[in-house]
């Protein structure tokens, strides 16, 4: 596949280019697939952190086009992870749904860095669905014993079958998407409080990203530290 201009210029910045191989593939709920893939040597050379993210590539009309995925439980011992793919209409969904195990995919690093504050913040405020929710989970799992406050938009009702990994001290609330994502932006911009010790994190749609991070840093005072927000994709 040939790569644009987004491939070299990706190359030009560092990134590192690597080829997975589907291990397993499993359909969750006919929302989701997950599949488990061989890393092609991506963990040891890159290690992985929450929230870590690659940008797969995919032949659409004979050109490389990428798209980002977050890494489910990467394992550098082993060089698996797992990818979780949340179905739509789409190039990508459309290639989890029909991949097979032995089938590869090439995957390029660059552009993923996140940690967790230092010291640990008091509390998570965390804003996703479907697509992020593989990224809301590895923040639950490394902030474990971090209280948090966590919505999720969901447009279909079999959209929570790909579960949380929520603790008794972690709060999670099931939004329906409507009026275009409208009514997430008003049930989280009506409960979000403000606090110097959070941290807040918001990945939905790229509208509604920006709405609500506009409301945490203009109305709350949110400090440009303590928030960590990117569109996770873009309602057509
Ligand atoms: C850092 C990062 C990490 C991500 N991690 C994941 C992940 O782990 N799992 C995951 O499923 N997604 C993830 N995403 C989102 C994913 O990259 C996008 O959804 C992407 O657009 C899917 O590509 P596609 O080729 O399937 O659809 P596209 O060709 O981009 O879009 C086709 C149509 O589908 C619609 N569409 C695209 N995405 C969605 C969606 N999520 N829900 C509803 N409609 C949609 C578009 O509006 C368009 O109409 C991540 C995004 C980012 C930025």
């Amino acid at each position: 596949m040939k790569r644009n201009w987004e491939g070299l210029v990706l190359r030009a910045m560092g990134g590192r280019d690597f080829r997975l191989t589907v291990l397993s593939t499993e359909s969750v709920a006919g929302r989701y697939q997950r599949l488990l893939l061989d890393d092609g040597g991506l963990l040891a050379a890159c290690g992985a952190h929450p929230t870590m993210w690659i940008r797969l590539w995919f032949d659409i009309n004979g050109r490389a086009h990428q798209r980002a995925y977050t890494l489910v439980d990467p394992d550098p011992a082993t060089g698996r992870l797992t990818l979780e793919f949340a179905i739509h209409d789409g190039y990508a969904a459309r290639w989890a749904t029909n991949a097979q195990v032995g089938d590869t995919i090439d995957a390029t690093v660059q552009g993923s860095a996140f940690q967790l504050p230092d010291p640990a913040p008091e509390h998570l405020y965390l804003v996703g669905d479907a697509a992020s929710l593989p990224a809301v989970n590895s923040l639950l799992d490394a902030g474990a014993d971090i209280p948090a406050t966590v919505w999720l938009e969901f447009a279909h009702e079999d959209e929570k079958a790909l579960t949380p990994r929520a603790r008794a001290h972690h709060d999670v609330t099931w939004v329906p998407r409507r009026d275009d994502g409208q009514h997430l932006v008003d049930t989280v911009c009506a409960a979000l409080p403000s606090g110097e010790t959070a941290h807040y994190w918001v990945g939905c749609e790229a509208a509604s990203t920006r709405r609500i991070t506009r409301h945490a840093r203009r109305t709350l005072g949110v400090g440009k530290h303590q928030l960590t927000s990117l569109g996770y994709w873009r309602a057509a």
